[in-house]
């Protein structure tokens, strides 16, 4: 084994061995100077000057150690702690130890001592941003691969984004099978222009992300944030490099530099976790429609009326239902076949559709009857939509060939708290009872409870 050597010993070494030749040589100076020879060469002249050296050598030695060796001493340490907080962190995950603060060294000399202090310090400051940056990469790669709901994700990873890259407003948008929409947005003043905005669709399409310094951007400028953006980053969400998101952030002042890299990591982890959300919501969708008209299935149907039903009780609001039933349906496929009659309860649900409100919910009861909820409406409300629905499906024929097929609906509604059944089931029964006497009655017709 090579033996380490001491910087200190030899440099005491040296100091010592020099103040011996300096000892040794200083009497023939003596002589330049005029001492004369005798004296200059004697044995006590050599003596003393040897021992001046040795003496100089050792305040030499004295004077190294009580300045380098401090110095270097306290960097030591230093280092020391920070090794220490580096196991901390890896064992606890807790880097508060390893701040900048605690672990830089003074800086209170301008040489090579000051320089090394510096460039530790630059060290340590740079390895706890790198820390943090670790921590805040498992901190929400774990919460991103424990959520599903997509609006939650969304509105956590915006405000994850918009923190660390210091941003004043943010929106995700999202490709949902062919349209953008916006999944979360904060501080946008038009969120609904950025759709058809050529930059996210150009990151949608392109892959690529980008930053626009303004003034050379007039959209920008124009109506997206409600200040005025000095930079504007549009980063796509790849996933298998296929675009799923694109993060927008708007800043009032330009972005620190380096936030890309930090970017690209987030985007990462973010990919996986909005793929699986999508997935699921998708998933979610599939299990609650009905396959034939797109339209709730009765499972999902029944579950949201219970929810506005225990709404309306809780708050004490208006709620209606309308049941509705082709009329001779039977005779339908009977005469057209089955495929056809399939067609004709695609168009009714259609038209449907169409009679109802934005916040109604349509769902497929049975074979050919729907039921509608209605939150908020009035027996009278009821009757209008009821009727609209009546006429525009009894004006709209599906075409079959030359011929075009037309057929009526009989409905039957109810609204509470004008009844007051004792149940959601018991409010749907009074619609079947009324649709029930619609169709005693004639058929074609909206009758209520
Ligand atoms: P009404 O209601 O006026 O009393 O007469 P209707 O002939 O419509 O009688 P009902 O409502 O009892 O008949 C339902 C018919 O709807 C029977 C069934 O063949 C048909 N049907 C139910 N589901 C479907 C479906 O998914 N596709 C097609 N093509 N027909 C269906
Ligand atoms: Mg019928
Ligand atoms: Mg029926």
């Amino acid at each position: 084994m090579k033996r380490k050597r001491n910087t200190f010993l030899s440099l005491a070494i040296r100091m010592i061995g020099f103040g011996v030749v300096i000892g040794i040589a200083f009497p023939f100076f003596m002589i330049l100077l005029g001492v004369p020879v005798n004296i200059a060469l004697s044995a006590l002249s050599f003596i003393a000057c040897v021992v001046a050296g040795i003496i100089v050598g050792f305040f030499n030695i004295l004077m190294t150690s009580t300045t380098v060796e401090r110095k270097l001493t306290l960097i030591t340490e230093k280092m020391y702690e920070v090794k220490n907080s580096i196991i901390t962190v890896s064992e606890s995950g807790n880097i508060g130890d390893c701040d900048p603060e605690h672990c830089t060294i003074p800086i209170d000399t301008n040489d090579e001592f000051g320089r090394s202090a510096q460039a530790f310090n630059e060290l340590i400051t740079s390895f706890s941003s790198s820390l943090r940056m670790l921590d805040d990469i498992k901190t929400y790669t774990a919460i991103f691969s424990g959520q599903l709901d997509l609006r939650t994700l969304a509105e956590y990873a915006l405000d994850r984004v918009m923190n660390g890259t210091d941003a004043d407003a943010g929106a995700i948008l999202f490709d949902q099978n062919g349209e953008i929409g916006v999944l979360h947005s904060f501080g946008i003043q038009d969120v609904n222009a950025l759709i058809s905005d050529s930059h996210i669709l150009n990151a949608f399409s392109k892959k690529e992300s980008f930053t626009i310094s303004l003034p050379d951007d007039v959209i920008v400028e124009s109506t997206l944030t409600q200040f005025r953006p000095k930079e504007v980053i549009i980063e796509p969400v790849l996933f298998k490099n296929v675009p799923i998101a694109v993060i927008l952030l708007a800043k009032a002042e330009c972005f620190q530099s380096g936030y890309s890299k930090q970017l690209s990591i987030f985007t990462q982890s973010l990919a996986v976790a909005l793929h699986n959300a999508l997935e699921h919501e998708q998933m979610q969708k599939l299990a609650a429609l009905d396959p034939l008209t797109g339209v709730l299935n009765r499972r999902f149907g029944l579950l949201r009326l219970q929810e506005e039903y225990s709404r309306a009780i809780r708050r004490g609001t208006v709620l209606g239902v309308l049941m509705f039933d082709i009329d001779h349906f039977k005779q339908v496929n009977d005469t057209y076949g089955h495929v056809i009659g399939d067609r004709v309860l695609r168009n009714v649900t259609t038209q449907i559709r169409e009679a109802m409100r934005e916040g109604d919910i349509l769902m497929r009861y049975g074979g050919e009857e729907f039921l509608v909820v209605l939150p908020g409406a009035s027996k009278e409300d009821i009757y209008t939509v009821a009727e609209r629905a009546r006429r525009i499906i009894r004006e709209h024929k599906t075409h079959y060939g030359e011929s075009q097929i037309a057929v009526t609906i009989s409905i039957g509604g109810d609204s509470m708290p004008e009844s007051t059944p004792d149940s959601e089931q018991g409010l749907i029964s009074n619609a079947d009872e009324a649709l029930y006497r619609a169709k005693n009655s004639g058929r074609d017709k909206v009758l209520l409870h």
